[in-house]
Parts: structure tokens; C-alpha cells; sequence
């Protein structure tokens, strides 16, 4: 099997969030689908390591944020590359509140939707959730992000958490790579006070390729 085959679909980049408990977490995804028109019902897959995947599955409910090309690549760092379960990535960020306590961005996002899940799949590493859209709004009439803008041009990288994720995701490039996030700085010596762009660690956690 050549899976470089899979590097031909395409996809788009979206933050989940839900509320349980009183406890907001939110995470990247890009394996959002709209799955059928009537009702209007979506799909997500979540790695079943991600706490925002076992706080979905208790709460039955999320919000689906979809990204705009212009999101700050920190937004995609502390919600791609930390845990909510240790901080509360909404805190410093524009955001509000829908009906059900659950937080969702307010810049640099085309569209929320709000979604009830009506069936939970375990399919190995993750969990498939099957939603229903119960109300959605547009924010911004931006440009959305797909996945591939967000490699070429933004030069993201991908967790390995994701779906899609390979080890040839991330192209080994010369220089030093983040180990908390993989972030890659292209260049030597790395400087010591480098901060990671992507998920804030500094040069100490950088490893030399
Ligand atoms: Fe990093």
C-alpha cells in the first residue's frame, strides 16, 4: 500500500469544544463531515487519547468552530498541542458562551455549529461521533482554511493524534525539532532564548536532527 495515497484528500481545519461539569476543554480536529442535509447531521472522529474526546462523550454535546486562513498559528498551538485537561485554552481568547455553557472563538472563525451527538462509535484509536447540527451561525466571511493551506502556507504541522497523521506527515528538515509539538527550527546553533511558536516551549526542549 502506498499511503501516500491518502495525502490526496482533502480537508479542512476546525476547533471542538464542549462543557462538562463546568469544565471547558477544546481541541484541533480536521475530520469534520457533513454527513446527511435532513436533518442536518455532521461527523467528527477524536483520538480517544484527547481528553476533549471522553468530555464529548459525557456531555453528548460540541461546538464545531470551522478556522479561517488567518488564525494566529498560537491558536492552533495550545489547542493542537496541549491538554485541556491542565489549562483552560478559552481563558485568553476571544470567546463567548452558548446556551449550554459551551465556549466558542469569535475571531478567525466563518462558521459555528452546535451539535448533539445522537451516536458514539468506537472505531480503535478513535471515536467516531455522529451529531446532529442544532443551530449554527456565521462569524466571518474570511477565506476557510483547508489543510493543505494550513502545511504549504503556514507551515503547519500534524499531531499525532490526528486521523491523517504519518511519520512522512512531517518532513524531516535539518535543524532542531520541538519535542512537545514537533515544530522544526531550519538553522544552527538554535538560539537559547528561542521560544517555540507553535506551543511556547522554550530551546531546552529543542533536540538537534
Ligand atoms: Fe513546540
Amino acid at each position: 500500500m502506498d499511503a501516500k495515497a491518502l495525502f490526496s484528500l482533502s480537508y479542512g481545519l476546525y476547533i471542538i469544544s464542549t462543557n462538562h461539569d463546568g469544565k471547558a476543554s477544546g481541541c484541533v480536529i480536521n475530520t469534520l463531515h457533513q454527513v446527511t442535509s435532513s436533518p442536518t447531521q455532521v461527523s467528527i472522529a477524536v483520538n480517544k487519547d484527547n481528553y476533549t474526546q471522553s468530555q464529548i462523550e459525557q456531555s453528548g454535546k460540541f461546538e464545531a468552530m470551522i478556522l479561517t486562513q488567518d488564525v494566529d498559528m498560537d491558536v492552533i498551538g495550545t489547542f493542537g498541542f496541549h491538554s485541556s485537561k491542565n489549562m483552560n485554552k478559552f481563558e485568553t481568547l476571544p470567546h463567548e458562551l452558548d446556551e449550554y455553557g459551551i465556549p466558542y472563538l469569535t475571531q478567525h472563525v466563518a462558521s459555528r455549529l452546535l451539535c448533539r451527538v445522537v451516536l458514539a462509535m468506537d472505531i480503535g484509536t478513535h471515536m467516531l461521533f455522529i451529531a446532529e447540527v442544532e443551530d449554527a451561525q456565521v462569524l466571518s466571511s474570511e477565506e476557510v482554511m483547508t489543510y493543505a493551506y494550513y502545511h504549504q502556507v503556514k507551515n503547519g504541522l500534524t499531531p499525532k493524534n490526528a486521523s491523517t497523521f504519518q511519520e512522512t506527515n512531517n518532513e524531516v528538515k535539518r535543524g532542531w525539532r520541538c519535542t512537545i509539538c514537533g515544530y522544526i527550527y531550519e538553522g544552527d546553533p538554535l538560539p537559547s532564548d528561542f521560544i517555540c511558536p507553535i506551543c511556547k516551549a522554550d530551546a531546552s526542549a529543542f533536540e538537534k536532527l
